[in-house]
């Protein structure tokens, strides 16, 4: 129920959280202290350059303006790299090296070839991928725990994988002759720089064609390490280039005529202005946006392991994941006892330095993200939400925001509809597994689902119910290069991973 009492306060004051609950029919919630640990940062220095050109061609050249705009490290709120801002005329040069490399050396190569130097990306990305876990960890916020066992793993399996594909299309299409689309345009979010870099990279390439990526705005420093390794691997020049940027960079790159697909990875809202630039232009497109996904946790699910999940599921680097599970679903015999288990939990969690072994949860990506988090979270509070959150300390410093649940969520709030992409889980109840689905599947977005039970028998009939793309039984967020990715409704259309993830860059 909406408490108008508390939509006055919350415009005056920052929402205090609760330590203990008062909803009549909620346990007191006590949030422990958790244990202390000594500093384990991770040793420095890296290779962290005071300037990133952009990648064009093979070589590296500044923004054709001469415009460079900075990069800032989230845990310290300061500039620590200067990076090219491209323009109309970078991207213009980007895609002609593009269609060179594709009418060129690239186009002519029998498959066999390309592939090699697909394995030769992975080994070096693995040889190399302790200096790029630090700096993906510097320049984004996520703790280099993440960073460094799970982002840069997945970033070495994904051009492994695709690299076994590139002579063998015509196993993946029988009967047909599969051929590149072309010249992609490829545009990222800063969730996962690098692993969204090579999501979107290593099957382009596999299937023959050239591309122009464009990372994120607060995370390119990446993805220009990474360029030094396709020189460095004697990948030809022009088939990857590389335009840093804002916004208009991406749009640029989008509204270009040079260009035969898009992939965009980012917000439901960005994702929707790329469908109408690229309608009736004969562009091949895929979008990965948003999501809002639902966590199903049954009362006969093995609870201390479900609890992991959920932690695991929203907490995960902060929040900023677009399969996120950010609606629980609790079954209400069981509800107590999972709150009480989700609190004494969320206290454990580490947050502060994303460079110490130690941390849980690093910073948040940017002064403008925790703005929209925080913003939602008043809302929650305002439309009468109660806010739980854990009493650690966080750094002076940075950007920074508490992992916390709400409970006293209706379907209506904003908490429970909104992509909150922070360290917030919106708790809710069902009583049926009919319910928990009609509740799950009210959603305009549709990228992925959780379902926790002991019992195989409803983890199909869930999995059947469920509108989403990925539903994961007892687990979350484990991520495959063979296993395919994508949503429906609201989260976007085309599938990344897998064999799947090769038709949308075949013709
Ligand atoms: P965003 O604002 O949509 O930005 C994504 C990318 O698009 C950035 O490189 C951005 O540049 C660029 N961009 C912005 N405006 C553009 C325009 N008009 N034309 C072309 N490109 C443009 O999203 P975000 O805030 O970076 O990322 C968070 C969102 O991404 C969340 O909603 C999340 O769910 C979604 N996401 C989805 C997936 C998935 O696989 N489905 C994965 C990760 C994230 P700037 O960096 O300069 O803004
Ligand atoms: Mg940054």
């Amino acid at each position: 129920m909406p408490r108008p009492a508390k939509q006055a306060n919350a415009k005056t004051r920052r929402p205090r959280a609760r330590e203990a609950g008062h909803h009549a029919a909620e346990p007191a919630l006590q949030f422990g202290s958790a244990w202390d640990y000594a500093p384990a940062p991770e040793t420095l220095p890296v290779p962290l350059k005071k300037r990133y050109p952009l990648y064009i061609g093979g070589g590296f050249v500044p923004a054709a303006s001469g415009k460079t705009f900075a990069s800032i490290n989230p845990a310290t709120g300061r500039a620590h790299a200067r990076i090219a801002d491209g323009g109309r005329a970078d991207v213009d040069a980007a895609v002609a090296a593009a269609r060179k490399a594709l009418d060129g050396p690239w186009g002519k190569m029998p498959p066999a070839e390309r592939g090699k130097y697909l394995f030769r990306i992975a080994r070096m990305i693995q040889e190399r991928s302790r200096e790029l876990a630090v700096l993906e960890t510097m320049d984004g916020g996520k703790p280099i725990k993440e960073s460094r066992d799970i982002d840069l793993p997945l970033v070495a399996a994904h051009f492994f994988y695709y690299a076994g594909w590139a002579d063998k299309l015509e196993y993946a299409f029988p009967g047909r002759r599969p051929g590149p689309v072309g010249v992609c345009g490829q545009v990222i979010p800063w969730n996962f720089p690098l692993l969204m870099a090579a999501w979107k990279l290593a099957p382009a390439l596999a299937c023959g064609n050239t591309v122009v990526l464009k990372p994120a705005e607060t995370t390119s420093v990446t993805a220009l390490h990474l360029a030094e390794i396709f020189a460095d691997a004697g990948l030809p020049d022009g088939v990857v280039n590389i335009v840093t940027g804002a916004g208009a960079t991406g749009a640029a790159l989008v509204g270009h005529p040079g260009v035969d697909k898009i992939a965009f990875t980012g917000s439901t809202e960005v994702g929707k202005k790329i469908a109408a630039a690229t309608a009736g232009t004969g562009k091949r497109l895929t979008l990965e946006l948003g999501g809002k996904a639902a966590n199903i946790l049954f009362d006969d699910a093995p609870l201390d392991q479900a609890v992991e999940g959920i932690v695991n599921g929203i907490y995960f680097n902060q929040g900023h994941v677009c399969c996120a599970g950010s609606r629980l679903f609790v079954q209400e015999s069981v509800y107590d006892k999972v709150l009480r288990k989700l609190a004494d939990r969320v206290a454990t969690l580490r947050v502060g330095d994303p460079l110490d072994k130690n941390t849980d949860i690093g910073a948040i990506n940017s002064g403008e993200q925790l703005g929209r988090i925080r913003e939602l979270v008043d809302s929650g509070v305002a439309e009468g939400a109660e806010l739980h959150q854990s009493r650690c300390r966080l750094p002076r410093e940075g950007y920074w925001f508490k992992p916390s649940f709400f409970t006293g969520v209706t379907a209506s709030h904003r908490i429970a509809r909104e992509e909150i992409f922070g360290p917030v889980l919106s708790v809710l109840t069902f009583r049926t597994p009919e319910e928990a689905v009609e509740r799950a599947n009210n959603t305009a977005y549709g990228l992925s689902a959780g379902v926790w039970t002991d019992k195989g028998s409803k983890i199909f009939k869930m999995a059947k119910a469920l509108k989403a793309g990925v539903i994961w039984a007892n687990t979350y967020n484990k991520f495959d290069p063979a296993s395919p990715f994508g949503g429906y409704k609201e989260s976007g259309f085309g599938r990344e991973g897998g064999m799947h993830g090769l038709a949308p860059y075949l013709r």
